[in-house]
């Protein structure tokens, strides 16, 4: 097996192994917070921690049932519980529900006590205006995004008003993007089998 001897490679392909611990399927995405060299964190899409997940239902998990008991909400059968909270997953509600990988690094270091000050996101696509807002205030300072994968992500134009306003906020803010472009051919095709695109 050929052997990684670059950095940004390396810490690239591991926000691509985050990223299939999502269970959203139409946004497998994940990230990793490096500084000097070193993961800090790392973080992937998902419904936001401690809360009941319809996609933990929907995947069989077995961390449904025992999250239903622990609420004291076992008066409820798994399907009931479903039905109550299923438009999780849905938009536009997911959106008040998900936090995004980029923002799951920083709450991650926040969590921990970890400076994120100075820090460099490795994540696929350039991130939503919400996630750009947090790495700005968390203090990153640079932002890599891989760009095989970003512009397969962003095909769709109806996201350019949202792309502009990331690329401007970091310019403005002194944080470096940097898409690279490297080719990771196996492992783009590997994500790409997941997700929907014309639907993200
Ligand atoms: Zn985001």
């Amino acid at each position: 097996m050929k052997v990684i001897d670059n950095w940004n490679e390396y810490y690239l392909r591991l926000a691509y192994l985050v990223a299939r611990k999502s269970k959203d399927e139409s946004s497998k995405i994940g990230s990793v917070l490096v500084k000097n060299n070193s993961v800090i964190s790392s973080g992937y899409n998902g419904i936001c921690a401690k809360v009941l997940d319809p996609w933990d239902y929907e995947n069989k998990l077995e961390k449904f049932s025992e999250d239903i008991r622990e609420k004291g909400y076992d008066f409820y059968e798994n399907e009931k519980a479903y039905e109550k909270i299923k438009n999780r997953k849905l938009r536009p509600y997911k959106y008040m529900w998900v936090s995004h990988s980029e923002n799951n690094c920083i709450c991650q270091v926040a969590k921990m006590g970890i400076s994120s000050n100075g820090s460099t996101l490795y994540t696929l696509a350039i991130p939503c205006d919400r996630c750009a807002v947090s790495l700005i205030q968390a203090g990153v300072s640079e932002v890599i995004v891989h760009k095989q994968f970003n512009d397969i992500f962003y095909q769709s134009e109806k996201w350019n008003p949202i792309l502009q306003v990331t690329i401007d906020m970091f310019e403005e803010a002194g944080v470096k993007l940097k898409i690279l472009d490297l080719s990771l051919d196996e492992i783009v095709l590997l994500v790409r089998k997941n997700i929907n695109y014309e639907n993200v």
